[in-house]
């Protein structure tokens, strides 16, 4: 009975999970899925922005491969010093590490460490619940704020700014953190790319979204737009940019309904300086970039500053390194040959990466599913390489108490269950909905109880 370890419960790990269960070559296959946190789902709980109840849903489709009686949910199980691949390589057959993109892309420019200046990915996290989230008030005493980057995470922060407090307190954002939005005073946000609307990476039902907030104007400025070819002439591009641009024009045209808030959309304008005033932020030296012709941008000598007291950076994920795996710093990722680990060149047997810390932190949920089959597909042909016959490790002991030798102490499905019936108690008695709970005392707590009641 081959026993598969997955490490990571977001999307490239449960997507993992699912191609494993239903592949028909190892019909006896027990895939672990372990994770550091005690709550599955890494980026759909953590990171999918909580007015988007529609993709969070999709924690429906996870849950079922969670459920599968072939697939064990292990939380609160960090790989690390503790537990480090060498010893996960001795409890199981093979591992398929699905640990994503934890940390943020730096900007490199002075500044960037200021108080008030955040990469979107702490914000995201605090609004999210993430129980390694620090909570700065981020919004305390905030008029303006700039997010740097047009991504989609950019294109959710700005969104969660300007949101309204009867559409938050539907969400099961934390209680601490919905009281800090709801009594905002944001008027100005601002959403900076330093290339044109044809390159900006977000997508056109999202940044369509933006269009439909209530109380909120769009700015953009027409001139501005069209300095990028694609803008004046959108004849020639791919159909999902052209979308974009079209939505963009549509708000050139559109008066505005001198909202309570207001979205300025700015390109060509690259990020030169944080500027401090009093000991924080107090604005955003940008640099006025011009299109060269070639998708890229160069510098033009003129500078800009956007006054803001709070500056979100957007400008991506990026992979952390695994002590015990290898790691290429540049990519922020594992060097890998379709889903194999190669360390120094070589595959290491029995060692997988899929997902964002696989193939880089780019695409949407959907794209885990590919990227996974593929690890899978490669794992297979290894398994059935490396052990033939029924049963390539007969005898193999229960990985879970090597886990538990190891120092861990798992929070296993029912511990989880616990904790959603903890999370809807939480907005019960605080007249909502599921209410997410913040700490790791909190969560742990709750998940104890679980096995207190059942052990
Ligand atoms: P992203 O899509 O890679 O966008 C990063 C943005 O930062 C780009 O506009 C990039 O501009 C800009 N940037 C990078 N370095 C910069 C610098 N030094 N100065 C100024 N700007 C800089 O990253 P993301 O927004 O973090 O999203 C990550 C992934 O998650 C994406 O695949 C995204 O689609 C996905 N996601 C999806 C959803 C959704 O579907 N609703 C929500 C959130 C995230 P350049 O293009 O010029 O480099």
């Amino acid at each position: 009975m081959p026993h598969i370890a997955v490490v990571g419960s977001g999307p490239g790990g449960v997507y993992t999970a699912q191609s494993l269960v239903q592949q028909t070559l190892l019909p006896d296959v027990r895939v672990d899925v372990l994770d550091r946190l005690p709550c599955p789902y890494g980026l759909v709980r953590y990171g999918v922005a909580p007015d988007h109840e529609k993709i969070k849903s999709l924690q429906g489709t996870l849950r079922a491969v969670l459920q599968d009686e072939r697939v064990r949910f292990l939380g609160g199980v960090e790989v690390g010093p503790a537990l480090p691949p060498s010893t996960l390589l001795e409890l199981y057959d093979a591992v398929v590490y699905c640990v994503g993109a934890a940390a943020d892309r730096r900007l490199g420019v002075p500044g960037e460490d200021l108080p008030g200046s955040w990469s979107a990915t702490d914000f995201v996290a605090w609004y999210s619940a993430h129980p390694d989230a620090r909570d700065d008030g981020f919004v305390r005493g905030v008029r303006t704020a700039v997010a740097i980057g047009v991504g989609n995470v950019a294109v959710d922060v700005v969104r969660m700014l300007v949101r309204g407090a009867a559409e938050l307190t539907r969400t099961d954002m934390p209680q601490a953190a919905l009281g800090v939005l709801a009594a905002s005073e944001v008027r100005d946000v601002y959403m900076v790319g330093r290339r044109g609307p044809a390159q900006a990476r977000f997508t056109t039902k999202e940044l369509r979204e933006l269009g439909s907030l209530p109380d909120t104007d769009i700015v953009v400025d027409e001139a501005e737009l069209a300095l990028d070819a694609g803008y004046r002439d959108p004849a020639a591009l791919p159909g999902a940019v052209r979308r974009n641009v079209a939505v963009l024009r549509s708000w050139a045209d559109r008066p505005h309904r001198g909202g309570a808030h207001r979205i300025h959309l700015r390109f060509f304008l690259r990020p030169v300086a944080i500027v401090e005033g009093g000991g924080r932020v107090a604005g955003v030296r940008f640099e006025r970039t011009a299109p060269d012709g070639l998708g890229g941008v160069g510098g033009t000598g003129r500078y800009e500053e956007i006054g803001a007291q709070l500056v979100l950076r957007s400008v991506g994920y990026r992979g952390v390194p695994l002590a015990g795996l290898p790691f290429d710093a540049v990519s922020g990722t594992v060097p890998q040959a379709a889903g194999r680990v190669l360390r120094e060149g070589r595959v290491s047997p029995g060692e997988y990466v899929a997902g964002w810390i696989k193939r880089g932190p780019t695409g949407v949920i959907g794209t885990n599913r590919p990227c996974a089959k593929e690890t899978v597909t490669s794992l297979l042909t290894d398994l059935g390489a490396l052990t033939p016959g029924p049963d390539p490790a007969p005898g193999r002991p229960d990985p879970l108490a090597g886990l538990i030798a190891a120092g861990a102490r798992p929070v296993e499905w029912a511990g989880w269950q616990a904790i959603e019936r903890a999370e809807a108690a939480l907005g019960g008695s605080l007249g909502r909905g599921s209410v997410k709970i913040a700490d790791w005392a909190g969560l742990l707590d709750a998940a104890r109880d679980a096995h207190e009641a059942t052990g």
